[in-house]
C-alpha cells in the first residue's frame, strides 16, 4: 500500500517524503492473540527502512553544524538500513557515503548499499569502539583518518532520538488517535524506542513500551540491574537488533521491559507469517512475530489493550536468510 496523498518530487529530501507511513491492523494476530494488534509498516519509507529517519536527521545536522564540507563523504557502521538510508540521501545532497557492515549482513543489503553508490566494508562484528575489528571502530578511525569524512556514530548521535521522538512517535499519537496501549519495538542502537517511548509517555505515562533483543544480548540484563553482566555469552545477532555494549542512544528510563527471543524461533515466525498473511516480513520483525507467540502467557494481553508492533523493514532485504528453499527446508527438518 503506497501513500497516494504525496507528490513524489525529483528530490526524496522532504521530511514529508521521509516517515508518515502507514499503521495497519493485523486480523491474524489480533484473532490468534485475542488482543488488537496494530503494525506500524516502516517499509514504506523510500529506502525501505524505518532508518530513513536517523539517516535524514543526522545528515542535516552535521551540514547545519559545518561538520562537513560539500562533497564529502558520510561514514557509519550499520547492519545495512541506516546505511542504505544514509547513502540514499547523501547521493541526493552530492556527497559520498562509506558504510562499514558486520558479516553477519545479508548479501541483499550489501547489494543494494552498493547499488547506491556507497563503498562497503566487511568487519567481523559490531561490537562497539572498543573492539578494533567492530564496524564502530573502523568507521571512527576511517573518518579520523581521510579528509572531509563526517562518522555520524548513530549509537551515540542524539540526532537518533530525535528522528524518532520528531516523527515515529507523534504519527503513532496521531494515527491511533491517542489510543494506544503498549508499543512494541525491536532495539539495535536504541533510538526507535528510545524516541517513539520518550514521545508516548509524555503523553500517556501509562503506555506500555517493551523492547526485544536476541537471546544473549546484554539489554535486558541491564534494565533490570543497571550494571553490565559480568560475563558474556556469545551471541549470535538479528540483523539490525542485540548488543554486547549499551549504546548512547538507548535511554533506558523510556523502556519498561525486554524481551529475548532466538534465531530459529525468530525464522519460523517468518515462514509461519508469510503462510498466514502472505507478507514476507524483515528478520527482527519475524523476532517480534516469535516474541508474541513465545511470551503471551506474561505479556498479559486484554481484549481491550490497542498494541502497536513496529516493523523496521521488509522481507525482500532477506530472501537467502529467510525465505529460500534452503531455510525452508532447514526449519522442516528442524521442526521434525
Ligand atoms: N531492526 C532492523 C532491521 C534494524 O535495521 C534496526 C536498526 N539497527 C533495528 C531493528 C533497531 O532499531 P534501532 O536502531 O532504532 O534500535
Amino acid at each position: 500500500m503506497l501513500r497516494q496523498n504525496k507528490k513524489r518530487r525529483k528530490d526524496i529530501l522532504t521530511s514529508d517524503f521521509i516517515g508518515n507511513t502507514p499503521i495497519r491492523r493485523c486480523d491474524y494476530l489480533s484473532s490468534k492473540y485475542n488482543t488488537n494488534i496494530f503494525i506500524k509498516e516502516e517499509f514504506h519509507n523510500p529506502g525501505m527502512s524505518s532508518k530513513d529517519r536517523p539517516a535524514l536527521f543526522m545528515i542535516e545536522e552535521a551540514i547545519r553544524k559545518g561538520k562537513i564540507e560539500p562533497g564529502g563523504t558520510f561514514v557509519e557502521a550499520s547492519s545495512g538500513n541506516t546505511g542504505y538510508g544514509l547513502a540514499m540521501i547523501a547521493r541526493e545532497m552530492g556527497y559520498a557515503s562509506k558504510i562499514f557492515v558486520s558479516k553477519s549482513c545479508s548479501s541483499e543489503k550489501v547489494e543494494i548499499l552498493k547499488s547506491v553508490g556507497a563503498a562497503v566494508e566487511i568487519c567481523e562484528n559490531s561490537n562497539g569502539l572498543h573492539d578494533f575489528y567492530s564496524t564502530q571502530f573502523r568507521a571512527q578511525s576511517y573518518a579520523a583518518n581521510n579528509s572531509n569524512c563526517y562518522f555520524t556514530n548513530q549509537y551515540y548521535n542524539s540526532s537518533n532520538i530525535k528522528a524518532h521522538y520528531k516523527t515515529t512517535g507523534p504519527e503513532i499519537w496521531q494515527q491511533m488517535k491517542g489510543e494506544v496501549t503498549h508499543f512494541i519495538a525491536g532495539i539495535g542502537t536504541g533510538g526507535t524506542i528510545s524516541g517513539v517511548g520518550r514521545f508516548l509517555k509524555e503523553k500517556n505515562k501509562n503506555i506500555n513500551i517493551w523492547g526485544l533483543e536476541p537471546t544473549g544480548s546484554i539489554l535486558s540484563h541491564f534494565l533490570t540491574y543497571r550494571t553490565l553482566p559480568t560475563e558474556y555469552e556469545k551471541f549470535e545477532p538479528i540483523e539490525g537488533i542485540g548488543r554486547t555494549f549499551i549504546p548512547g542512544s538507548l535511554d533506558i528510563n523510556c523502556v519498561d521491559k525486554i524481551f529475548q527471543i532466538g534465531i530459529a524461533d525468530s525464522k519460523s515466525a517468518a515462514q509461519e507469517y508469510k503462510n498466514a498473511t502472505g507478507f514476507l516480513i524483515g528478520f527482527s520483525s519475524a523476532a517480534l512475530v516469535a516474541m508474541l507467540e513465545a511470551h503471551i502467557n506474561s505479556l498479559a494481553f486484554k481484549q481491550t489493550d490497542i498494541i502497536v508492533v513496529l516493523f523496521p523493514d521488509h522481507g525482500s532485504r532477506y530472501m537467502s536468510k529467510l525465505y529460500s528453499k534452503n531455510e525452508i527446508v532447514n526449519e522442516k527438518s528442524k521442526v521434525i
